[in-house]
């Protein structure tokens, strides 16, 4: 391979998510249905009326639309929309915990992703980390205690990429929202990946919807727009529009500011919410709906195409998961195509996947290869049987 080449091998490409993890925080996060992909196309191929108001002639704001759309959905006051749920969190504290006190549990003083750490953003924002409680227990009372003239806000944290379990207990935001009554404390929830909708409902693992924080009455919450909501990279931030209004006039939220790709995105993600069939439509959604009959069906499709007579293959089980800081113990039932060579070792196997035209990112497990169904798409299908081919 010549340098230039290689250089070109280097470059952004599609590739297929063959682990199963369906939001993959190295694998681009949540992947946008090709209704809302072609939205973004038609509209930034041209030019758009993100700043200027058809009705009036005049400039408009980026924000009217969406922020209608995240009220009509989850039934908050006011909302706004930045770069990443990071900027949310800056934003958020460097507006109402500017010179405060910012009250956390030691339990979720988290670190996500290698590089965000929720003691490290308060700090960063202007305010002062009060961490309450321990590690694994934290109460009401806790809070009470490590409340002063100086507090700002009580900041709740999804744990989101870990699970503490055993002799453990925490504070519920509403129990916040109590105690923070009568006083100028602000309750904010940082949800990590924040659900819309009931994933019961769909016969997957509970979680807290972002609509039942909003219910409880807790002034601020947050939470990213390419993890389980399914759309672009962005932060959403809701609640209560005095404090949101404060946001809007904060200096910084032209630092933080959205991009016009992104906003599209979400608007189109969010308008699916709208509809029951819609939201199943969701890639995200789509991928975890997958019945078992389905996969095998698809595992057993590819089997049959497959004519190198040093590969074997096998239909097992094998299980799917949310991930990318959501949901960390939720795994769904699915299935994977387990591959071993007679001649190559599973490392061999590995690399000649990820270094194909499409790259194939697999999982290697007790010496075999595996490729998780659950993250495969109807247009992978052909790359998969050529790559195992051409092992
Ligand atoms: C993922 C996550 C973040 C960071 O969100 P980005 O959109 O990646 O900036 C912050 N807080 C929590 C709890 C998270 O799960």
């Amino acid at each position: 391979m010549c340098n230039l080449e290689k250089q070109v091998s280097k470059k952004v490409k599609r590739v297929i998510n063959g682990t199963g993890v369906i939001v993959h925080t190295n694998l681009g996060r949540a992947v946008l249905s090709e209704y809302v992909a072609q939205n973004v196309y038609d509209i930034t191929t041209g030019y758009n009326n993100l700043e200027f108001n058809l009705e009036t002639g005049k400039r408009g704001s980026r924000m009217d639309y969406l922020e209608k759309l995240l009220v009509d959905l989850t039934g908050c006051e006011s909302a706004l929309v930045v770069n990443n749920n990071a900027s949310s969190v800056y934003l958020i504290l460097n507006t109402l915990g500017y010179d405060k006190e910012i009250v956390v549990s030691r339990g979720e003083m988290v670190e996500i992703g290698g590089s965000f750490r929720v003691s490290e953003i308060v700090e960063k924002s202007g305010g002062y980390v009060k961490e309450v409680g321990t590690t694994n227990k934290t109460k009401l009372k806790d809070y009470e205690k490590g409340t002063n003239e100086e507090t700002g806000i009580y900041l709740k944290v999804h744990r989101s990429n870990f699970k503490i379990i055993g002799f453990t207990e925490e504070v519920e935001s509403k129990q916040l929202v109590e105690l923070a009554k009568e006083t100028d404390v602000v309750v904010v929830e940082d949800m990590g990946s924040g659900v819309l909708v009931d994933m019961e409902k769909y016969g997957l693992q509970k979680e807290r919807t972002v609509q039942e924080a909003i219910k409880e009455n807790v002034d601020i919450v947050c939470f990213s727009g390419d993890k389980l909501l399914g759309g672009g990279q962005a932060g959403i931030i809701l609640g209560k529009k005095k404090y949101i209004d404060k946001m809007k006039e904060n200096q910084m939220l032209r630092c933080l500011r959205v991009d016009k790709m992104s906003l599209i995105a979400l608007e189109g993600t969010l308008k699916q919410y709208f509809s029951d069939d819609k939201i199943k439509k969701l890639p995200i959604f789509e991928s975890a709906l997958k019945t078992i009959d389905e996969l095998k069906a698809l595992g057993n499709n590819i089997k049959e195409e497959i004519n190198n007579n040093d590969i074997m293959i096998e239909i097992k089980e094998h299980l799917a998961m949310f991930g990318g800081g959501s949901l960390p113990e939720e795994s769904i039932k699915s299935i994977g195509l387990y591959i071993t060579s007679k001649t190559k070792t599973a490392n061999d196997i590995e690399k000649k996947l990820r270094n194909g035209e499409v790259p194939i990112i697999s999982v290697i497990k007790n010496n075999e290869v595996i490729i998780n169904l659950s993250t495969i798409f109807k247009k992978d299908k052909q790359c998969i049987i050529k790559s195992i081919n051409n092992i």
